[in-house]
């Protein structure tokens, strides 16, 4: 109350102050539409170019009408708008993007150039805005990485027409979608005779989806919509196997030359068919028994949907919960044991922006330190040499973590992040951590307690 008193009266006394950070008002600045800026992320491990593809006018806005200043500081990338006139920041948002990730492999590494589409979305600008892209690094230094002052009437932004054959269609609908979280799900590699196995997809992973905390908990803040897009073929490409398909949006696995990793490269026609619908997140499943998925915070998430003879029944439905905590709440994969494309993900030393991990640097300041009882120590003491003997196909790494003394608490458990050293996860055991059926952590739940939140106020 204290900080709140204050700064009212000073609105009281004088309106003609601008307004805080706190106060703006949607309707002074934005009209109920979206502007989504495509550009072109051009680069080596360390340089970047960013150009300005297109500018883009599309119906409806569904974000919130009032949290428009994002105050998470997830994602390795930054947009800021900020009224022209005024200097006035009224909308920003972190994200990450497949660019990045693809900095920290051995090809960017060699001095490679590559470029990646991306885009940004933000509600419509009334009045003349400066767009600014900026790039955090892992060692949490800050560039600015493109600045444009845009006029909303300018001829240069097109309108986008909506298209009656990616009508979408609503799975879920609780309100209005500037007080709920939208989520679309969008289908790849199904044919139009498949469409009846993708509706019937979106509702089993729904389902799945709802039937983890806190997503149970707060079901009546989601909207879930899906658009049926039609694949020409039937199942994704899969180079590995020299076996490649005619699909709606082009996926793949051997993303960065991981044979699990599917994410998309074709920004724009995702965006494309997407803007169709009112949506602030976008899952993508694909027709495909072969183990896979992909994640970046922000931006999509994939998973596939069907089963082959050596996975088992509930694999692809963990990898479409995992990989939604990623796309959702940006959290941080707490696994340390499987193979991975990057180098130094996470610099040594340096603490991750990830919610769920840390390099315990000081564990009074610990993020998560409001969840720590007072008799568990930080770090938490695990037998990681145990667990790291166990045989790969044994079935018993549940039972094992269920044995620790801290099981069930949170702490501070060494092994995350891709490093089975310095980096520590909340819990023994987590849906980011193993293929669980434990569900979240209680923080990771905090994280996506807080998503939902701030996008259905
Ligand atoms: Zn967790």
């Amino acid at each position: 109350m204290k900080k709140i008193i204050p700064c009212l009266l000073a609105l009281l006394l004088n309106s003609n102050l601008p307004a805080s950070p706190d106060f703006i008002r949607f309707e002074d600045y934005f009209t109920d539409e979206t502007m989504r800026v495509d550009f072109y992320q051009t680069g080596t491990k360390n340089r970047t170019i960013i150009s300005l593809d297109k500018i883009i006018r599309e119906p409806g806005w569904a974000g919130s009408l009032t949290n428009l200043l994002d105050t998470t500081n997830f994602g390795e990338h930054r947009v800021l708008i900020m009224d022209a006139q005024t200097g006035q920041p009224i909308y920003s948002r972190g994200f990450s993007s497949i660019y990045s990730e693809w900095q920290t492999t051995d090809e960017a590494a060699k001095g490679i150039y590559r470029t990646f589409h991306a885009s940004v979305r933000f509600p419509f600008p009334k009045k003349t805005v400066v767009i600014i892209l900026s790039s955090v690094n892992r060692k949490n230094e800050s560039t600015e990485d493109f600045r444009l002052i845009i006029d909303p009437k300018t001829e240069l932004i097109r309108r986008f027409v909506s298209m009656k054959k990616f009508q979408p269609k609503p799975y879920l609908k609780s309100g209005n979608p500037h007080q709920k979280v939208d989520l679309l799900i969008l289908p790849e590699g199904y044919t139009k005779k498949e469409m009846r196995q993708f509706r019937s997809d979106v509702d089993r992973y729904a389902k799945v989806l709802f039937s983890f905390q806190p997503f149970s908990a707060m079901k009546d803040r989601f909207n879930i919509w899906y658009i049926e897009a039609p694949s020409e073929q039937s199942g994704i490409d899969n180079p590995a196997l020299n076996c490649y398909m005619n699909t709606q949006f082009g996926l793949s696995y051997s993303t960065l030359n991981l044979d699990r990793y599917v994410f998309p490269t074709e920004n724009e026609i995702i965006r494309d068919v997407a803007a169709n619908a009112p949506y602030d997140f976008i899952c993508i499943l694909f027709n495909s028994p072969k183990y896979g998925g992909g994640s970046i915070f922000n931006q999509f998430s994939t998973s596939y949907s069907r089963i082959d003879s050596i996975g088992e029944a509930w694999w692809p439905e963990y990898v479409f919960v995992h990989e939604f905590g990623h796309l959702f709440a940006g959290l941080g994969d707490e696994y340390y044991s499987s193979i991975v494309t990057y180098n130094d993900f996470y610099p040594h030393g340096i603490e991750p922006w990830e919610p769920n991990l840390t390099i315990l640097a000081n564990p009074e300041k610990l993020k998560w330190r409001n969840l720590v009882e007072n008799d568990t120590p930080l770090p938490t003491p695990w037998d990681k040499v145990g667990y790291d003997q166990l045989p790969k196909s044994s079935k018993d790494f549940t039972l094992f973590l269920r044995s620790q003394k801290y099981w069930g608490k949170v702490g501070c458990f060494e092994g995350a992040g891709y490093s089975s050293i310095g980096i520590y996860r909340p819990t023994l055991d987590c849906i980011m951590f193993s293929k669980s059926i434990e569900g979240f952590c209680p923080v990771c739940q905090n994280a996506i307690l807080q998503t939902i939140r701030f996008y259905s106020e």
